[in-house]
């Protein structure tokens, strides 16, 4: 099959390298050369990795780095396509525009599919001339290491659209889930509940951050505790998802205060050094002190 990917960024090299590995022809398109570049280099790096590990074969990499191409015409990335993947920045005016411009250019019968993370997929796919067609497919970071895609059925996707997505996600050895295009899809909504209840119960001193996160790995096998998972996404990125599924689903999902301070004081997890935990070299080194006064 021929599938296209536009966006080269973490989700669209990742997407790109999973299907050239499953022996789809991909090509993947951005909108400079340089990040078109530096896709096609974060592939490379990915399978000299597993070829490292004896994950991935020399011949398997060779093979794998064949089937893919990279371009920035989306003309050229998408003529031939059956699929087409858009990972491009989590706006809806871009993603509306993006999946337009792509049926313009496609054959009649491709399936045109986002990897948003929280948009409404009807809303995107409400863009096209013929919705059917449209469908969400939501891969995890990173891609390659993942093993679940949510499939997200929009109100106007097709039967045939759906068995086509889904059968493209067991072909590329991921697990499908299918879900309704409702807000957070199944994954998120269920993942921030519980990481927004962890947070209030530190506010409340019920127990240390690091505590939590105890119970959950040990207690419920979680390969990381709900405060922990927080501070690597990103806490200005759990406050936005939270904003939008209490504007959403309602006051359940409201943030709580001690995550507004942690976000207004700059310490928005990993990526800062410091969030409900310190952080040193991308290893956790200790409880943010902040959080146990309050
Ligand atoms: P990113 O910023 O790493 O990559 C986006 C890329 O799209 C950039 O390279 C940008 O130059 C390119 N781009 C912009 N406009 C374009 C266009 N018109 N055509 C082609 N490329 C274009 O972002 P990302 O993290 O890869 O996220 C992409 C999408 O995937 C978003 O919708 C995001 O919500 C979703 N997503 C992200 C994650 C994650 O963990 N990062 C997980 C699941 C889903």
């Amino acid at each position: 099959m021929q599938v296209s990917v536009l966006g080269a960024g973490t989700m669209g090299h990742g997407i790109a390298q999973v299907a050239a590995m499953a022996g789809h022809e991909v090509t993947m398109r951005d909108i400079e050369a340089e990040y078109v570049e530096g896709g096609l280099e974060a592939i490379e790096s990915n399978l000299q990795g597993g070829v490292d590990r004896d994950k991935v074969t020399p011949d398997e990499m060779a093979a794998t780095l064949d089937r893919l191409s990279g371009t920035t015409s989306l003309a050229a990335a998408v003529a031939d396509a059956d699929l087409v993947v858009e990972a491009v920045p989590e706006d809806m005016e871009l993603k509306r525009e993006t999946v337009a411009e792509v049926e313009s250019l496609v054959a009649d019968d491709a399936v045109i599919a986002s990897n948003t993370s929280s948009l409404s997929v009807t809303e995107i796919v409400s863009a096209l001339e013929r919705p059917e067609r449209g469908i969400g497919l939501h891969f995890f970071n990173p891609v390659h290491l993942m093993g679940l895609v949510e499939v997200v059925v929009a109100e106007q996707t097709s039967e045939s659209t759906r068995a086509f997505a889904t059968e493209f996600v067991e072909g590329i050895d991921k697990t499908a889930v299918e879900v309704g295009d409702s807000p957070g899809f199944a994954s998120s909504r269920l993942g921030v509940a519980l990481g927004v209840e962890a947070m209030r119960m530190v506010q409340e001193g019920v127990a240390s951050p690091g505590d939590i996160d105890t119970a959950m790995e040990l207690g419920y096998n979680h390969p990381m505790g709900p405060v922990e998972l927080g501070d690597v996404v990103g806490l200005d990125v759990r406050l936005d998802i939270l904003e939008h599924l209490r504007e959403e689903l309602g006051e359940r999902f409201r943030p709580p205060q001690i995550l507004r301070r942690k976000v207004r004081a700059g310490k928005l997890g990993k990526k800062t050094g410091e969030g409900f935990y310190v952080w040193e070299d991308g290893e956790i080194v200790g409880a943010s002190e902040d959080v146990m006064d309050r």
